[in-house]
């Protein structure tokens, strides 16, 4: 039936480029496609602004601090829309009953309550938020099983996989079949593709946040730029598709059209391909098990060039890769540590407080400082974020750059 295919979405961290990006492929689906709730992190203004062209049921503001203003504002607006503050409120409307379908697009371990909640509720659950994976995979993952919920990855690579995978294998929830090899997630190489590490210690925020391939939030862009995105997603790989890290592999593409390879026993590649645009990912998922259009254009590869390149990356330049695939083989809180110090060291660096080169050192120091111990609970788990957030930003002192 026609209601088979209606699905009430919340978007979270949806002033954001992916949020943009999901709230674009929604409003070209009027018929199968509301979005009910919006969340973000502070901007009420940005919000507000969200809410009069979508009009959702809820919208609700991390920042507790935001209410009056949120309700206000959308009172002013002439809006239903009912306001909420607060990380509660947000992963409770992630839960509700007012979606059934949740974009996890916070940025960071801020991300992970929510898309907890989504996933125990069942929820049909559009995954972008790969740090909250990276911080808690496992108990993610089982969430999701014990839970009854679909997740669509919304990580160019992870839905290029995603798409390979055969129909079992797909909706698995972390559970890797017999004929599946390897993975090959591509790189792009970031802004820094090819350069030495020497020529990398004076670089600026401005450079590292201009990505050749693709437009993304600004914590995202310098971890691509570190080559740190990768390593997550090395570590989100595992947990959503079953696999160790020694059987997924990095390759740089600068072309960014083969968005992942899947290799099977026999000797086949699989791979998914198309502009750089994460609307289509998105419209996979929102999509989910159908085919909808999602604004972005069918891949003309001559139109672009007509090559496609692939190259090793240079560990040596950007040791966050290593740094994160040796995170995945210690296990235990260790991926946790390494997120957690990413985090305030990518922070300190868009504040100019730290250069380029330190981010990976002090993800380097901070893992050393902590050793690797058992990742069985959720509280555990916050705790080592929390302790590793602390030994980051004590580190920062030995790197500060001067004023
Ligand atoms: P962004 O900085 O553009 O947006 C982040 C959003 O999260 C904003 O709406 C912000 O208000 C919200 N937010 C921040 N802190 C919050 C908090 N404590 N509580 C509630 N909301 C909060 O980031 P982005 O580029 O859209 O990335 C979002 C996530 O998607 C990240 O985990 C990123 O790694 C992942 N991702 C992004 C892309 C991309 O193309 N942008 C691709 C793959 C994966
Ligand atoms: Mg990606």
């Amino acid at each position: 039936s026609a209601d088979f295919n209606r699905h009430d979405v919340a978007v979270l961290g949806a002033t954001g480029s992916i949020g943009g990006s999901a709230l674009d492929v929604i409003a070209r689906h009027p018929q199968r496609l509301r979005a009910t709730v919006l969340g973000a992190g502070r901007n009420v203004d940005a919000l507000i602004e969200l809410c009069r062209v979508h009009r959702p049921l809820h919208a609700v503001i991390d920042d507790a601090d935001g209410f009056t203003a949120l309700r206000d504002g959308l009172a002013s607006a002439g809006l239903q829309t009912r306001a909420h503050a607060g990380a509660e409120a947000v992963s409770a409307l992630a839960a509700g009953d007012d979606c059934d379908t949740v974009v996890a697009a916070i940025v960071g371990a801020a991300g992970l309550p929510s898309t907890l909640a989504a996933a125990r509720a069942g929820k049909r659950l559009l995954l972008a938020n790969k740090e909250s994976l990276v911080l808690a995979g496992e108990l993610l993952m089982a969430a999701a099983r014990d839970g009854g919920a679909t997740i669509v990855p919304i990580d160019s690579e992870h839905n290029a996989i995603f798409q390979c995978l055969p129909a079992p294998d797909r909706l698995a929830a972390g559970q890797a079949s017999a004929g599946l090899a390897r993975i090959i997630l591509t790189a792009s190489g970031g802004p820094f593709r090819g350069r030495s590490r020497a020529s990398l210690a004076d670089v600026s925020v401005e450079e590292a946040v201009k990505h050749p391939k693709w437009s993304m939030g600004p914590k995202i862009s310098v971890d691509s730029a570190t080559l740190m995105n990768k390593g997550l997603e090395v570590i989100e790989a595992h947990h959503l598709f079953g696999l160790p890290g020694k059987r997924i592999d990095v390759l740089v593409h600068p072309q960014s059209l083969v968005h992942s390879m899947v290799e099977f026993i026999d000797g086949s590649t699989l791979a998914q391909l198309g502009l750089p645009d994460m609307r289509t990912a998105l419209a996979v998922g929102l999509g989910w098990p159908d085919r909808v259009e999602s604004g972005v254009s069918g891949l003309d590869l001559l139109a672009q060039g007509g090559r496609l390149d692939f190259e090793k990356p240079d560990l040596e330049a950007f040791p966050c890769l290593q740094l994160a695939y040796d995170a995945l083989a210690a296990g235990g809180t260790a991926p946790a540590v390494l997120n957690a110090a990413n985090e305030v060291a990518v922070a300190a660096f868009l504040e100019r407080r730290i250069g380029f080169l330190s981010i990976a050192a002090l993800v380097a120091d901070t893992l050393a400082a902590l050793p690797a111990g058992p990742a069985d609970s959720l509280e555990a788990l916050e705790d080592v974020d929390q302790h590793a957030r602390r030994q980051a930003i004590q580190g920062l002192a030995a790197h500060r750059m001067p004023a």
